[in-house]
């Protein structure tokens, strides 16, 4: 969903069995977040950013809407996303953070919303996909990086613009029996179960030195929740 017209028709009239809204480039665009905030249909909306960095105050514009409907927030984890992701968990929205392969500034992000996921205690939605990689570490689900970031399209399948499927059904099986045979690090990867060979993809070359420590910080973070479960000590996040 890319215009206002799209979005007012679409939030107006929403057809049967629609489930939720991807909204993308239209966070600047003040009218449209004033119709969505009217609460027409309760149709949740995902809220696509593609400059967190520089889009984050816009996302004051999702108050009033997150009171009438589900608003989830997904950014790319590019150089600056903090200050959005701060915002976002300021103002009660989940988030999705998609890392890509994320460079060396965006890794040392990733550490800081990591950290600051689990011990700030403005947090109180779900951040995606530490979420659910801590919930998989102890044992309670255990979908690959693809499933939580919705982007497995064995079970969410993304059309183009022409209505043609992008990627096929088995995309994340076949990407990673490639990579595996090829020998590539995913070959001997402790974080293969969990990863699927998620940070190889464009670049097959990509250095995933940066996410391993990343996977291992919150692995780290997951045993000591479950320490403290154990122990009865009160968990922050
Ligand atoms: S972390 Fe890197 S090496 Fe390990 S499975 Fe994922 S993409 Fe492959």
């Amino acid at each position: 969903m890319r215009t206002r017209e799209d979005f007012t028709r679409w939030l107006g009239k929403p057809p049967p069995g629609l489930e939720w809204l991807e909204v993308e480039g239209l966070l600047g665009d003040p009218d449209a977040w004033a119709v969505a905030a009217q609460g027409a249909s309760a149709i949740p909306l995902d809220v696509v950013m593609s400059n967190p960095a520089t889009e984050f105050s816009d996302l004051y514009r999702l108050v009033d809407v997150h009171m009438v409907r589900d608003v989830r927030v997904t950014m790319p984890a590019t150089p600056g996303f903090m200050k959005a992701l701060r915002l976002a968990a300021a103002l009660q929205l989940p988030v999705r953070l998609l890392p890509g392969q994320p460079s060396a500034e965006s890794l040392s992000e990733l550490h800081a919303a990591a950290d600051f996921y689990l011990h700030d205690s403005v947090v109180e939605a779900p951040v995606e996909f530490f979420h659910s990689f801590l919930a998989a570490a102890q044992g309670v689900i255990s979908p690959t990086l693809w499933e939580i970031l919705e982007q497995d399209p064995a079970i969410f399948v993304r059309l183009d613009i022409d209505a043609r499927v992008r990627r096929s059904s088995d995309f994340v099986t076949t990407h990673l029996r490639q990579l595996v045979g090829q020998n590539a690090e995913c070959a001997t990867c402790h974080w293969q179960a969990q990863c699927a060979g998620y940070f190889k993809q464009p670049d097959p070359t990509y250095s995933c030195h940066g996410v391993k420590e990343l996977f291992a910080y919150l692995q780290t973070a997951a045993e000591e929740i479950a320490h403290d479960l154990v122990s009865g000590v009160p968990v922050t996040s």
